[in-house]
């Protein structure tokens, strides 16, 4: 069967599994294991305690080295969006094809399986691993799961592709996104008193300001020629939630914020420098006051950056394969910062544009699937 015909059969396929983030998505992943199983792949399954899974499967030999075809199987919810047709079947109208997470990122998983049998059939010096996982649209959750077990297993793929709608571009590097909430706890009083309670929004306020002053140092820190906009590490107060009248002292405070950081040292700098303001100075001072008093992160949420590698095995890679030269960077934020993390060379390219992604109507274009496919048609021979 022709690699176009198969990869819309698999495509179809996989838009039926309405495998919205937070949602099962075993059957989808059960169907993909079934699917690999007479191509010889040698299917790892890992699970969340939900019964939501990964699969991580290779083909070819069980040896170091090889390349990871990477992409998450969840998708966004359509829950509110106004869609022309239901979204879990796919249709093709005009040489797009429209569903739920054809673009976002069905339709690279599809294609890539397409090939599991040219994969088979190749005399593979170096292996192929698929990684599929899920809960990436709400944290990137499953691919944490899936990349500390490939590194306890010892496993040392030495590149990953991770297929996010990028228009079939090469992207080499994109900034981390990290969500903190910290609550402060105080003791509530009549404002007349001041001296018996414990001012939790004052407290606040000056933790506001000290991640305002840690602020200031971001844009020094930028390597020469960061390609990012901004091309520093950004960091934002967005909420404060606080007090009840005018007359009581708050005994609650809690304090939203969150960095994009451009690098690693970025995120370790700006948590240091409050994590010590906090344990020596405000957090002794309130205590002092009385101590029930308290700081506590109460919500945290850090998904890794890609940080741009010059002497990058992805990006060569991918270069090879595509005939591309150019590399950019993205705003948004994906799996592959965590593979860099797990030691493994990562790069996003993959099909359809990231403009159709989560919105009602959501399509992939033959065109972009058939660049794909050409992509991955020339992985084997980079194998060899
Ligand atoms: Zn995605």
């Amino acid at each position: 069967m022709e690699r176009m015909d198969k990869t819309l059969e698999i495509l179809e396929r996989l838009i039926a599994f309405p495998s919205i983030s937070s949602e099962s998505n075993r059957d989808l992943i059960d169907w993909i294991a079934a699917y690999l199983e007479p191509y010889g792949a040698r299917c790892q399954i890992t699970s969340d305690t939900d019964g939501k899974a990964n699969i991580f499967a290779t083909i070819g030999p069980d040896v170091d080295g090889g390349l990871i075809l990477s992409g998450h199987t969840d998708v966004v919810p359509v829950a509110g969006q106004d869609w022309s047709a239901d979204p879990f079947t796919m249709r093709e109208e005009g040489g797009l094809l429209y569903g739920r997470g054809t673009c976002d990122m069905k339709g690279f998983i599809a294609a890539a399986l397409a090939l599991a049998p040219e994969f088979a059939a190749a005399d593979l010096a170096r292996p192929v691993h698929y990684a599929f996982t899920y809960d990436e649209e709400i944290g990137c959750l499953g691919a944490r799961v899936l990349v500390d077990e490939m590194v306890k297993a010892g496993l040392k793929p030495s590149a990953a592709i991770i297929g996010e709608p990028t228009s079939m571009r090469i992207i080499e590097g994109h900034k981390g996104c990290c969500e903190y909430t910290t609550e402060f706890t105080g003791v509530e009083g009549h404002s007349s008193l001041p001296d018996l309670g414990v001012n939790a929004l004052e407290y606040a306020t000056r933790y506001v300001s000290k991640l305002m002053e840690i602020r200031q140092d971001l844009p020094a820190r930028a390597p020469e020629g960061s390609r990012f906009d901004p091309p520093h590490t950004t960091l934002q107060i967005c909420e404060l939630h606080s007090g009840v009248a005018h007359n009581v002292i708050p005994n609650k405070a809690a304090v939203g914020w969150e960095m994009r950081p451009i690098q690693q040292s970025d995120r370790d700098y700006v948590r240091e420098r409050i994590e010590s303001f906090t344990r020596d100075v405000l957090l002794p001072e309130m205590k002092a006051k009385n101590p029930v008093a308290n700081i506590e992160e109460i919500f945290a949420s850090e998904v890794a950056g890609l940080e741009p590698d010059p002497d990058s095995e992805a990006v060569a890679i991918v270069r090879a394969l595509t005939g591309g030269n150019e590399t950019e960077v993205v705003s948004f934020g994906t799996e592959a910062g965590l593979f860099q993390q797990g030691g493994v060379s990562a790069v996003i390219c993959g099909p359809g544009s990231i403009e159709q992604a989560h919105k009602p109507d959501e399509y992939v274009s033959r065109d972009q699937l058939a660049a794909c496919l050409e992509m991955l048609g020339r992985v084997a021979g980079q194998l060899h």
